[in-house]
């Protein structure tokens, strides 16, 4: 009966396996070359400054024009692209495009910042700091105008030679991000030992903001912690009025989510937010 059971989940399973093993394998040969064939693009999410409603910075998001699956999300390839290595020259592509975005848009707005992701992978790099100057050098751009954002869990399995690596960037200008924050397993004792600029509440929280006490205290909390930082606070997520209202009644200086606009061309971020 055991035999028979293996037999017949063999012939119910392998298709399926066999279907996604392809995908699989295709989608990391795509991936191979697509940053040669240009295939990546890059789009920019506002960043609103809640006071004043002006945007003087945004986030930059990869995403895949694959020549037959169409246009993909991080989602879709960046977990292939962390296994395989491929991280790396995708990350070094979005900051290097990233960069020259940012010289462009300072020309009409001089203070104006662009954020990228940073992977895992690349902070352990030692020449993750040749990678960013060498962008913000050949792009002409102020190191202060690139804002290197960072997960909780890529700065925890951090090294004190990951740390070193942040502290130097960050007297180099370039700022820093933590990223998701309150997802991860912070202990706050690492807040004070990373060189952070910024801390961008997990839209999680946000999400569940109107319903849920804990999710209020926890955006109260980190808003209340970064002004004791002297770190600037942005609430990711925001889709609605309510929500906005409660992070702005919390004191969020800054916002970020589909309510203010969705990820786009930095052009069409430029024409919805004049002054911009
Ligand atoms: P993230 O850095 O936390 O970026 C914010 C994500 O939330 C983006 O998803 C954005 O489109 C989405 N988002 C923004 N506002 C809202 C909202 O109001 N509601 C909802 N439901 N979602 C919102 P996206 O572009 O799919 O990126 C997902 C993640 O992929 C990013 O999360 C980031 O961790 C990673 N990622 C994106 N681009 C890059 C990159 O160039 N390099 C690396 N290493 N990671 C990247
Ligand atoms: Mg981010
Ligand atoms: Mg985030
Ligand atoms: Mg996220």
């Amino acid at each position: 009966a055991a035999k028979a059971a293996g037999k017949s989940a063999y012939r119910t399973c392998t298709p399926a396996l066999r279907e996604s093993a392809v995908t699989r394998a295709e989608l990391i040969a795509d991936l191979r070359r697509a940053v040669d064939e240009k295939q990546l693009e890059l789009e920019f999410q506002p960043i609103v400054d809640l006071d004043t409603g002006l945007v003087r910075s945004a986030e930059a998001l990869v995403r895949w024009r694959h020549p037959r699956l169409g246009l993909l999300s991080p989602g879709r390839f960046l977990p292939l692209a962390e296994e395989t290595g491929l991280i790396l020259p995708i990350d070094r592509w979005v900051i290097h495009e990233a960069c020259q975005a940012a010289a462009v848009w300072r020309h009409s707005s001089p203070d104006a910042t662009v954020a990228v992701n940073i992977a895992a992978a690349h902070l352990r790099r030692p020449d993750l700091i040749a990678t960013v100057t060498g962008a913000t050098a050949a792009a002409g751009l102020a190191p202060r105008a690139l804002t290197l954002e960072l997960t909780e869990s890529a700065l925890i399995e951090g090294s004190e030679a990951v740390l070193d690596r942040l502290r130097q960037l960050r007297e180099l200008g370039i700022r820093i991000a933590i990223d998701d924050f309150g997802t991860g397993y912070s202990s706050l004792s690492y807040l004070h030992r990373i060189p952070a600029t910024e801390l961008k509440i997990d839209r999680s929280f946000v999400a569940r903001l109107d319903e849920d006490a804990r999710a209020y205290a926890t955006v109260n909390m980190v808003s209340t912690l970064a002004e004791a930082f002297d770190l600037r606070v942005v609430a990711e997520g925001v889709e609605t009025d309510r929500q906005h209202d409660a992070v702005a009644a919390i004191g969020c200086a800054h916002g970020q989510g589909y309510l203010y606009g969705r990820p786009g061309s930095l052009a069409d971020l430029r024409s919805s937010f004049p002054g911009s």
